[in-house]
């Protein structure tokens, strides 16, 4: 049995070492790349698409990506359907939101107002749409024949202060799956692309340790895109789940501050992470050559002769940059598919490019997070009650102070549920007050959320989530996002 098992498989690798590159040229040659395109899972890391959704001033939607857009829009629904864009994890961008003397609240508001964006969008195109906050949901959407939406954070310039695990823990909630710690300066948690490597503080904070620690705990994929090196290897050294470099190109190709150095690709491989490459032109080819599809195929290329077919992707940055000539916008995605094809890939080979090598890594920090939890909690026997906010996503109030309530479903015979309850606005708890008779539990806001008449601004968009914890340690919570004026 163990012989046949083990001859199996040297027979299988021989026939690999032997005829492995001519039988993947085989493979694709007549095959039409639309048909490969097609049947793969075919999913971007990276857009900014929710900045050109939200209007300047208000930061509140007014374009809704299901409709007509502007022709400047390089990700609609209707260029996803044409370029057969599966899955797209739309940004959350922001660096320190300066214009305010409330830096850290403003930029904690402006991350909000994105992710609110993206909310409502799904909720405008119910039919066509769907957010997907785990590998199932994905899947589920992929065969419902939707365009599927994860949310995830560009830049964590709101994060630092005390509380900042429980303000992870509500954008968790709120569906973001990936997080890149830093855009290109430094905040608390680390360093980002602008930051020379031999510069004081240019690595990892004790803070970004911590943050790594909760997003692996959580399920939430580390991005490293706009990491500078010391902040990069540091990273890799402490993730305890595969990394993403969500739009990233290749020093090999186009030396650039943004791109990775074979050293990072190498570590990336050890780490068992994906590097999606970045479309902006600036980072694919070099000043005064022409960006083009072939030339983004050579980054893809070079990180598969480098560390192996396992770990690239696609990182559009639609919305966020210059696109190449050829390739302007979502709906020429199949270019890549077409170009992969005419250089020999298989169908196998696409097929984990085009996001079966980013599903991977999605599925490993799905099963690391879900190994902590379980962990964690074997002990706690949950009551499975719930908690319904009386207050909608988006719900706008005309006050600075709301009153926040939910409803508390109970056992039925009047007894308190929970042993505990707290309110968390914008990660910072607050005990709740139980009315066990009405099911309610309440908290009013003493501090103004927006900080009206003075020059410290807090943006309008705040967190909001009712926890409840039972004796066992069992846990319900919601969370929501409010816009206060
Ligand atoms: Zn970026």
């Amino acid at each position: 049995m163990i012989k046949t098992k083990s001859y199996k498989k040297l027979s299988r690798m021989a026939l690999l070492l032997i005829f492995g590159t001519m039988a993947a040229t085989v493979t694709a040659v007549g095959m039409p790349y639309r048909d490969i395109h097609q049947n793969a899972v075919v999913m971007d890391m990276h857009n900014d698409t929710m900045m050109k959704v939200v209007d300047e001033n208000t930061w509140l939607p007014v374009i809704n990506i299901g409709e007509e857009t502007p022709a400047d829009f390089q990700l609609n629904l209707k260029k996803a359907g044409e370029g057969g864009l599966d899955v797209a994890f739309y940004a959350a961008y922001t660096a320190y939101q300066t214009d305010f003397s409330d830096v850290m609240a403003r930029t904690n508001s402006r991350s909000l107002a994105l992710l609110h964006a993206l909310h409502w969008t799904v909720a405008q195109n119910r039919d066509s749409m769907a957010l997907a906050e785990s590998l199932g949901e994905i899947e589920k959407g992929i065969q419902e024949g939707k365009h599927v939406a994860v949310a995830s954070l560009e830049g964590m310039y709101q994060f630092g202060p005390e509380y900042s695990k429980e303000l992870l823990h509500q954008y968790y909630d709120l569906g973001i799956r990936a997080a890149g710690m830093v855009w290109n300066t430094p905040n608390d948690l680390g360093a980002g692309a602008n930051v020379a490597n031999h510069e004081e503080n240019a690595g990892l904070t004790d803070k970004g340790i911590e943050m790594i620690g909760e997003m692996n705990r959580l399920g939430i994929m580390v991005d490293v895109s706009h990491m500078n090196e010391r902040t990069f290897f540091d990273t890799l050294s402490v993730a305890e789940a595969p990394v993403i470099a969500s739009h990233s190109g290749v020093d090999g190709i186009r030396p650039h501050v943004r791109n990775l150095s074979d050293e990072q690709l190498l570590q990336l491989k050890e780490n068992g992470g994906v590097v999606s490459i970045n479309f902006w032109r600036t980072a694919v080819a070099d000043p005064g050559s022409s960006a083009s599809v072939g030339k983004l195929v050579d980054h893809i290329d070079y990180v598969v002769d480098l560390i192996g077919i396992e770990h690239v992707g696609l990182g559009s940055d639609f919305d966020g940059a210059a696109m190449p000539q050829d390739l302007p916008d979502a709906a020429y995605l199949p270019k890549i598919t077409e170009e992969l094809v005419n250089r020999g890939y298989d169908k196998e080979a696409i097929e984990k490019i085009l996001g079966g090598n980013n599903l991977r890594v999605l599925k490993a920090v799905e099963e690391h997070a879900g190994r902590q939890r379980k962990q964690s909690s074997s002990n706690s026997r949950g009551l499975g009650l719930t908690i319904i906010p009386d207050i909608q996503m988006g719900e706008i109030f005309d006050t600075t102070k709301p009153l926040l309530t939910a409803t508390v479903a109970d056992h039925g015979d009047g007894t308190a549920p929970f042993a505990q309850y707290r309110i968390i606005v914008n990660g910072i708890p607050y005990e709740a007050e139980y009315d066990a008779k009405a099911g309610k539990i309440t908290h009013q806001m003493e501090t103004d959320l927006l900080g009206r008449g003075t020059t410290a601004d807090k943006g309008n968009f705040h967190a909001v989530t009712f926890e409840g914890k039972d004796a066992g340690g069992s846990m319900s919570r919601e969370t929501t996002i409010i816009y206060v004026r």
